[in-house]
C-alpha cells in the first residue's frame, strides 16, 4: 500500500521513515522483548529515549543552556492557562496580541488568572494580517507578552519577533522547527506536538530558568512548571509513546539536515502553492503577502458550492484532509515538514485541473 498526500492540519502528516521505524519497534524494542509503551518510565531504556529526544531538540533549536525543556500533557490548550499560572510572577496582568481563534483562545483563558491587556487586534479585518509593530499598546508593567507566531486556521504568520521588554510568550504549535528559531530571544515558547513535532499526547515547553518557581498559590502541582523541571518532566508518568515518537521526528529532522534545511523546503513548497493560487482566477487567499502562513494554506474556490466536489475529487486522488477549519470553510493545505515536496506539486496539479474542468 502507498501512503497518501495527508494535509491535515493535526493531528498532522508523520514522516514514513518515522513510522516504518516505529513499526519495527512497536512489538518488541531492542530485543527487551516488549514495547516501549511497556516499560517503566523510570528505567534506564526508557530514560535514555527522553534524554536523547530532549538532546536533538536542544541541538536542532540551539536551545541555550539556561532553559528547561519540559515534555508535559494537556496540548497548547492547557498552556493557556499554565502559562499565566506561573508567569504572572505577582504582576497584575500581561500583555496579549490577537491574531487569530488561537490567540483568542488564549487570551479567554487567560482572563480567568489575570488581567489580560490585548495590545493589537485583526479581528476588524478577519484576521488576514498582523498588526504593524508600531501600532501596539505594549504595557511596560506586563507580566510577559503572548503572541501566536502562525495562527494554525487563518493562515496567518508573524514576519518578525517582537522585541519587547518583558518576557516574550509564543505559541508555536503550528510551526516550531519550520525554521531556525532564535530561543534565547523567548521567556516561554510552548507547542503541542500533534502538528510539527510528532503524535498527540504531548506539549513541549521550552522556558527560561529564571522565569521557573513564582507559580500562583492554589496551583496543581503537575501545573509547576518547576516541579516539572526538578523532575525531568516525570513528576507523574508521562505518555512515554509520544515522546518515543517525537525523539523519533527529530532524528528524522537532523539526517534531513537540521531546520536549514527544512526552512528552505518548506519555503520553497509554500511559494508554489501560493503562486498556484494568485495565478488563478479560481482560487484565492485572502491573507496579506508578507503575513501568509508557510504552514498553513487557506483557499476558497469561486464558487463555495464546488467545495464539496473539489474535496472529494482530491480524496479520490488520495489527497486527503483538505476542508477548512469549520469556524472559516473553504480550503486548507496544512504543509508541515513532514508534507514532502511531491504532495505538493500533486495537489497543485490537481487544482489547475479542477479550474479547467469547472471555472
Ligand atoms: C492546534 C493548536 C492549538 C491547540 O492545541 P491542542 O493540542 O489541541 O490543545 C493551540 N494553538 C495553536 C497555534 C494550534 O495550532
Amino acid at each position: 500500500m502507498t501512503r497518501a498526500y495527508n494535509f491535515c492540519a493535526g493531528p498532522a502528516a508523520l514522516p514514513e521513515a518515522v513510522l516504518q521505524q516505529a513499526q519495527i519497534d512497536l512489538v518488541d524494542w531492542q530485543g527487551r522483548g516488549c514495547s516501549i509503551m511497556e516499560m517503566s518510565h523510570r528505567g534506564a531504556d526508557f530514560v535514555g529515549i527522553a534524554e536523547q529526544a530532549e538532546q536533538d531538540l536542544r541541538d536542532l533549536l540551539n536551545i541555550p543552556a539556561n532553559y528547561k525543556v519540559l515534555f508535559l500533557q494537556g496540548g497548547a490548550t492547557l498552556q493557556f492557562a499554565q502559562v499565566p499560572l506561573n508567569l504572572l510572577r505577582g504582576h497584575a496582568s500581561a500583555d496579549y496580541v490577537c491574531t487569530g481563534v488561537w490567540s483568542e483562545k488564549a487570551i479567554e483563558e487567560a482572563r480567568k488568572y489575570a488581567g489580560v491587556n490585548v495590545v493589537a487586534t485583526d479581528v476588524a479585518n478577519n484576521f488576514r494580517s498582523v498588526p504593524a509593530f508600531n501600532t501596539w499598546q505594549l504595557d511596560p508593567k506586563a507580566a510577559y507578552l503572548h503572541y501566536t507566531p502562525n495562527e494554525t486556521i487563518h493562515g496567518v504568520e508573524f514576519d518578525f519577533i517582537p522585541q519587547v521588554d518583558v518576557p516574550l510568550v509564543a505559541d508555536y504549535s503550528s510551526s516550531i522547527l519550520s525554521e531556525p528559531l532564535d530561543v534565547s530571544k523567548f521567556g516561554l515558547i510552548y507547542a503541542g506536538a500533534q502538528k510539527n513535532i510528532g503524535p498527540a499526547g504531548i506539549v513541549v515547553v521550552i522556558v527560561r530558568e529564571d522565569l521557573l518557581g513564582h507559580v500562583k498559590a492554589g496551583t496543581p502541582t503537575l501545573l509547576d512548571y518547576a516541579v516539572s523541571a526538578k523532575n525531568g518532566s516525570m513528576y507523574n508518568t508521562p505518555p512515554t509513546y509520544a515522546w518515543y515518537l517525537a525523539g523519533l521526528v527529530f532524528q528524522w529532522l537532523k539526517q534531513q539536515g537540521g531546520l536549514t534545511a527544512m526552512a528552505e523546503l518548506n519555503a520553497r513548497k509554500a511559494r508554489k502553492l501560493y503562486a498556484a493560487i494568485d495565478g488563478s482566477d479560481f482560487y484565492a487567499n485572502p491573507v496579506a503577502l508578507a503575513n501568509r502562513s508557510r504552514m498553513n494554506v487557506p483557499f476558497t474556490l469561486a464558487d463555495a458550492k464546488l467545495d464539496k466536489t473539489f474535496l472529494a475529487e482530491a480524496e479520490q486522488l488520495r489527497l486527503l484532509n483538505l476542508a477548512g477549519h469549520r469556524s472559516v470553510g473553504g480550503m486548507r493545505a496544512s504543509l508541515y515538514n513532514a508534507v514532502p515536496e511531491a504532495a505538493v506539486d500533486a495537489l497543485i496539479d490537481f487544482m489547475g485541473d479542477f479550474a479547467r474542468r469547472h471555472g
